[in-house]
């Protein structure tokens, strides 16, 4: 999909443990379907050490990928969580915001 969220976006997500928090778009896996938001999703690795390998054991916090579907794009003007709707203006596409109508796209989008 040429529309919708990319990374550094600005989402909400909508369902589940972390509903109604907000974050950054760090990574967006189109392949998978899924999204990474900074500081949501968390989960706890518990890590079995493996000496052979060098590694540790103990306890790893990590923002885990979650569906792409339990975010929604965060609109600055309206506050609210929305959807992206395809907006033309001067031969160019941009993404604006689905209930107030701006253009959420960063400039060189
Ligand atoms: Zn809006």
């Amino acid at each position: 999909m040429a529309l919708g969220i990319r990374k550094n976006d600005t989402v909400t997500i909508i369902s589940g443990r972390d509903k109604g928090k907000r974050g950054r778009v760090l990574i967006v896996d189109k392949i998978k379907g899924t999204i990474v938001v900074e500081n949501c999703n968390f989960v706890k690795r518990h890590t079995r050490a493996i000496p052979q390998k060098n590694i540790k054991g103990g306890i790893l916090e990590k923002e885990a990928p979650m569906p792409i579907s339990k975010v929604k794009l965060f609109c600055p003007e309206c506050q609210n969580p929305t959807s992206v709707k395809a907006k033309f203006e001067e031969g160019k596409k941009f993404r604006s915001c689905k209930k107030c109508g701006t253009i959420l796209t960063a400039k060189g989008a």
